[in-house]
């Protein structure tokens, strides 16, 4: 009998017979191994490697002629005894009796798959689908389908919405210079940068729990390891909040059921990974923007009240939590004059009702309370330069009922990076785009 099963024999070899059980086996030719007398193919898919076993004197001579030949990353099928083996980690390997070539790989490949040498990013990123044969790479990018799938739940289990606005359109959200402009049948149109204006519309709708989960493009001037052009925004909007601590109240309990599902659910990637994830407990600390101010001019650090705290303040406050053994944390209050127009501001004060999670030193979510009186929205925008009649389609939404809210935006791939320690928001992008990569 010929049964075809892939590779999870690996995760439950007691399930298929080993002995006297044909099976075929389809896969990429990962290495092989010629050692005179005896020969090995390995044979790898999604759940990992098998052995094949070519004893020269015992394999008709055009099948081990024609299996030892293949080049490394050709796609077959082989079919084969299986036999029990103590010399292979899966505990047993395939005796071959017949063959297919579903593809030829071509010689030299553009970049190894098992080879241990470091491969420099710019050439992954060039050969994506190559890079992607690494189970480790594979790795992040099931932990990241989970996360998504960890999202949804945490969001359905709070009584959330989900939604989609559009990503082409008239205005930005905060207009500036991170926009990119597309040619729109003739006139001049804009990638989203975030969902913001349509999600806080939807606040007068009634649908008072929104999120969405989707792309945000960005046009980032700046060429750094947390920096891309587009990546994937995961947002929230919710009314009747009496401050913005009903809204970090809300993404605590997001983070503490992504965090332990992660933990959970994703062993098996994490273990391939060599990672573990902490659970921090809620709630978690919150420092407001002075006293990160007084912390670092404490460190010596030349900054005054009123600067941005930059990517070196906010690593070197990261620094000083991870001491204190804070992974997650809030940095709350900042001035106004940092935040956008729809931030809600603290009456009398130059500070705003506004917040950024920070996750070992890096921002991975800013938000707040938003204006949701109209009068002193429109004031806002006009302080901030910008023109309430260009926004007129959002603007509107606040003229017949508004209902207090506030929300957040979180970008997933920094949030999965921070989590897994990788070293560039990159790695949790399948085909990143940034001011030099528009291809693959
Ligand atoms: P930063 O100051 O780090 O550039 P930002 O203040 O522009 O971030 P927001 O506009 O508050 O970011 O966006 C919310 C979240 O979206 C950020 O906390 C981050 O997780 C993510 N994000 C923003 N810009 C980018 C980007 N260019 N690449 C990847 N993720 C991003």
């Amino acid at each position: 009998m010929t049964v075809s099963v892939n590779m999870s024999v690996r995760r439950d070899s007691k399930s298929v017979s080993v002995n006297d059980t044909s099976v075929t086996m389809e896969g990429w030719v990962q290495d092989i191994r010629n050692l005179g007398g005896i020969s090995f193919v390995i044979l790898r898919d999604r759940f990992g490697t098998v052995q094949i076993t070519l004893p020269k004197k015992k394999i008709d001579p055009e099948l081990f002629e024609g299996l030892t030949s293949l080049s490394r990353e050709s796609v077959v099928s082989v079919t084969g005894e299986v036999k029990a083996s103590d010399q292979t980690e899966l505990g047993l390997e395939i005796i071959p009796s017949s063959f297919i070539v579903h593809s030829n790989a071509a010689v030299p490949l553009p970049m190894g798959v098992i080879d241990r040498v470091n491969t420099e990013m710019d050439t992954r990123l060039n050969n994506r689908f190559m890079d992607l044969r690494k189970p480790e790479i594979r790795a992040i990018f099931e932990l990241k389908s989970l996360m998504l799938d960890l999202l949804d739940e945490a969001m359905r289990e709070n009584g959330f919405t989900q939604v989609s606005t559009p990503k082409l359109s008239e205005s930005g959200a905060e207009g500036g210079a991170t926009l990119f402009k597309v040619d729109y049948f003739g006139r001049p149109a804009y990638l989203a940068q975030s969902p913001q204006l349509y999600k806080q519309m939807l606040m007068s709708t009634g649908l008072d729990r929104v999120y969405e989960i989707g792309p945000a493009f960005r046009a980032e001037h700046s060429n750094t390891n947390r920096h891309v052009t587009e990546f994937i925004s995961f947002d929230g909007e919710m009314s009747w909040i009496s401050s913005q601590s009903d809204v970090m109240a809300m993404i605590e309990r997001i983070m503490d059921h992504i965090l332990k599902g992660l933990k959970e659910r994703g062993e098996d990637q994490l273990k391939v990974l060599g990672k573990d994830v902490n659970v921090p407990a809620a709630p978690y600390p919150v420092l407001t923007y002075s006293e990160c101010i007084k912390m670092l001019i404490a460190t010596g650090m030349d900054i005054k009240d009123g600067d941005d705290l930059g990517t070196e303040g906010e690593k070197m406050i990261g620094d000083i939590m991870a001491e204190k053994g804070h992974e997650l944390y809030w940095i709350a209050e900042y001035p106004e004059q940092e935040k956008p127009f729809y931030i809600m501001e603290k009456d009398g004060t130059k500070f705003s009702y506004s917040f950024d999670l920070d996750y070992k030193g890096q921002e991975i979510s800013s938000g707040g309370q938003r204006e949701h009186r109209y009068e002193k929205l429109v004031e806002r925008m006009r302080k901030k330069g910008l023109d309430p009649e260009s926004f007129d389609f959002y603007l509107n939404a606040f003229k017949y009922g508004m209902p207090p809210h506030g929300g957040w935006g979180i970008g997933i791939e920094r949030l999965l990076v921070k989590m897994l320690d990788l070293p560039n928001v990159r790695e949790a992008i399948l085909f990143p785009r940034d001011m030099s990569r528009l291809s693959p």
